[in-house]
Parts: structure tokens; C-alpha cells; sequence
């Protein structure tokens, strides 16, 4: 938003002024060096792992802006030559309302990339003044006609209104969502915001700003991954919903292109497209003759998986995470009971099963605590009651262990 800029930019000059002055004889960090021989070690350990049986899995980013928000500039060539740098098979666009983006917006398939169009809806703020402003919105895409979010207000019937088009109605900046009614109403949330994460890091950290000016040129992927944190709050949220019903958790990259500091981009495309990614499962279909079929991802698709939850998202700067799977099987190498956003019965025999292509931290939650923990490639846990499983895979960059994946849950059901 504008007025946010123009806040974030009179901060951010007041803060590199007193940085300055303080600093004197700054050096640049060091650790950014060692952070990238520390992503190249891990890159270096990684092993592809075999496709999940009956399973596709597709790349893609969800929340972008494009020129027709008022906020962002961006082209459909430059935007699509992100996507396809950063090899995606999926974008979702979701700007801020004009009746253009269903004239003008791209749609269906763009070169190599399914975009399937949406808008993002203010909700109100919880904080609504200066840099530490929390505003919430609900991103609505899958949309089937032309939708305008202002004939609707800020309550119910507005997301009556995006379901009855058959889309979805994901909360996103949900910190800023200022009624809890809305997490009721909506499909799920936002677990992760890049633009929201950068905001906070570049106003909050000198040292972060600082390191930015002086190293984005040699360093911006270190630099990014530098900012990488675990959203507790949201992940809270996220775990309490889960507990009731179905709830989807995405990561949104909430794309602009608009933060520039000194001139210098902040967020360019390309940077944030292969930040963080969602990775969606999607099952393959057998003809009437018996015959596996390996289906091309269509919009229909990418929304059907989208709203089952078979959904991870993953900080795919760090390293690759695709192969990543978490299942439900009968026994360690039995038939498949349930992939990720499914709801499985309980029943003797369960074992939920994790493997990741990287040797990390893998962590398995039931009901948002943790129930088993490992490092290295691969977890089982023999299911002994319901609830709702998920997993977070860390990986080590230095001294820390830095989030790379999060999983949508299996829902153990008794
Ligand atoms: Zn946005």
C-alpha cells in the first residue's frame, strides 16, 4: 500500500542515518560466506527420491501482484520470465481489486506456467498506524466470474460470495485479521508472508538493513535466507484450526516488486518466485483401459489439491525440497492409507511415514506438539491415536537450524 511504503521508506532513511553515524568502521558480516558454502553443502547432500506411487507433485508460488494492483509494476513477460527462471509450473495471482484483473489479468495457461487469477480483499488491521501496521486480507481465487470484493463488506458475505463461485478464501497477513470470525469462515491461512517477514526484518534489524546495502548485489540469496524464521504465532493459529476441521496452510509469497531501498529492489521476481514455493500432490488418473495417465496440470487440478490440503511449502533457496513426501501407510511399506490433506481412520497398523531428499531435522506434530524427532532423511512414527499430524523439516545453515518445509497435515480421525 502507498501510505505503508512511504512510511516503511522515511523509516528505513532515519534508521540507516543513525546506523551510519554509529557504525563507523562497519565490516561485512562474515557469515554470509559462510552461509553459502553452508547451502552448498547441503545442496551437495541432496538425493532426488523416487515419485510417490499414484502421485504428481507441481512447483508454484501463491500471492503475486501484478501491475494491475496499485501497488506494483509488474509485466506479465517480466513476471513470466520469473516463473519460468524459477521453474514453476503454477502461479496464482491475487491483486488488489480492479475490475481489469478479469479483463486484463492473465489466465490458464501462460507459456509453461497455469495462472489462475484471484483478488486479495482487505479485512481491516489490527494495528493500522505507522511501521508496525497489521492489516489482514482473504485472498480469493478459482473465481468464475468477474468478482467484485466491495459489493460484499467485510463479513460473512463476502466469503458466501467467493464460495459461491466455487473458489477458495485463504486469509492472508492473518496477524492483521481483526475478528477471529474470519478464520471460521475462510478455507485456511497464510502460515508464512515474505513481504510481511521482509517489512518487519528491514524496519526492525540496522544490521539486516545494512547488510542489505552493502552485500545485495554479491549475497541476495544468503541475504534472504538470513531472514528465514519459524512464524509461531501463525503456525499456533494454524495448528488450533486444524484441530476442528480442515484447514489449509499456504506460504504466500506476496510478490510486488515495490520495496526498493536506495533504488535497489528489495523484492525483484525472480528472487522471491524461487524463495519459497508451494508444492502441490496431485493423483494420477487411470483410463478405462487400465492405463496410468499422467495428466498435464490444469487449473482444476491446482485448485482441487489446493483446497484438499495436499499442499508443502518449502524455502526452496535452502535447497530443493521436491520428492518430499509424508504418507499414511499400512505398515512401513504397505499400501498408502492417505497423503498429506487427507483425513485417514484410525485403524491398527498405521505408520506415518517422512522422507525428505536433504538430511535435516524432521519434526512430527500431533495436535501442534511435537511427537517424534530425528535427523537425517527419514521418520516413521506407528500411529497409536487421532489427531492431526503434521511435519516441519529444519535444515542446518551454520549454527542454526533454518525452516524448510511445512507440510499440511493427515488427519487421523478416530
Ligand atoms: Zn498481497
Amino acid at each position: 500500500m502507498l501510505t505503508r511504503r512511504r512510511f516503511i521508506q522515511a523509516g528505513l532513511t532515519v534508521a540507516l542515518g543513525s546506523i551510519l553515524t554509529g557504525y563507523g568502521g562497519y565490516r561485512l558480516s562474515a557469515s554470509l560466506q559462510g552461509t553459502r558454502e553452508a547451502l552448498a553443502a547441503l545442496r551437495a547432500s541432496r538425493t532426488p527420491l523416487a515419485l510417490l506411487e499414484g502421485y504428481r507433485e507441481f512447483r508454484g508460488v501463491i500471492h503475486a501482484h501484478t501491475r494491475l494492483s496499485h501497488d506494483s509494476h509488474g509485466t506479465p513477460a517480466e513476471i513470466l520470465s520469473a516463473a519460468s527462471d524459477a521453474k514453476l509450473n503454477f502461479l496464482v495471482t491475487t491483486d488488489h481489486y480492479t475490475p481489469d484483473i478479469f479483463t486484463e489479468g492473465m489466465q490458464g495457461l501462460q507459456e509453461n506456467v497455469v495462472v489462475t487469477r484471484g483478488v486479495e480483499a482487505p479485512l481491516g488491521c489490527t494495528r493500522d498506524r505507522g511501521l508496525g501496521r497489521r492489516c489482514g486480507a482473504v485472498l480469493a481465487f478459482g473465481l468464475r466470474d468477474p468478482f467484485n470484493p466491495d459489493a460484499f463488506g467485510r463479513g460473512k458475505p463476502l466469503f458466501d460470495a467467493i464460495h459461491d463461485q466455487g473458489a477458495l478464501a485463504i486469509i492472508a497477513h492473518p496477524r492483521g485479521a481483526p475478528d477471529a470470525a474470519y478464520f471460521e469462515w475462510a478455507d485456511g491461512m497464510e502460515i508464512y508472508d515474505i513481504a510481511d517477514i521482509m517489512r518487519d526484518r528491514l524496519v526492525e534489524v540496522p544490521r539486516y538493513l545494512l547488510d542489505f546495502l552493502l552485500a545485495h548485489a554479491e549475497y541476495q540469496d544468503e541475504l534472504f535466507v538470513s531472514i528465514v524464521e519459524r512464524l509461531n504465532w501463525h503456525l499456533r493459529q494454524w495448528d488450533r484450526l486444524t484441530r476442528m476441521r480442515r484447514f489449509v496452510g499456504i506460504a504466500g509469497n506476496d510478490a510486488h516488486q515495490n520495496l526498493a531501498i536506495f533504488g535497489l529492489h528489495v523484492d525483484p521476481y525472480p528472487l522471491i518466485f524461487r524463495a519459497l514455493n508451494t508444492h502441490i500432490v496431485v493423483p494420477t488418473e487411470t483410463s478405462e483401459a487400465l492405463v496410468i495417465l499422467d495428466p498435464p496440470l490444469s487449473e482444476g487440478r491446482l485448485l482441487a489439491a489446493l483446497r484438499a490440503g495436499r499442499v508443502f511449502s518449502s524455502f526452496n533457496l535452502l535447497a530443493d525440497a521436491s520428492g518430499f513426501h509424508f504418507v499414511a501407510r499400512r505398515g512401513d511399506a504397505g499400501q498408502i492409507l492417505g497423503v498429506i490433506g487427507d483425513q485417514v481412520g484410525m485403524q491398527e497398523g498405521t505408520v506415518l511415514i517422512v522422507r525428505s531428499p536433504v538430511p535435516g531435522e524432521l519434526v512430527l506434530l500431533r495436535d501442534g506438539f511435537p511427537v517424534s524427532r530425528t535427523v537425517g532423511r527419514s521418520l516413521s512414527y506407528a500411529v497409536d491415536r487421532p489427531g492431526v499430524y503434521r511435519v516441519e523439516v529444519s535444515l542446518r545453515v551454520m549454527d542454526r537450524w533454518r525452516p524448510w518445509i511445512f507440510a499440511n497435515p493427515i488427519y487421523v480421525r478416530g
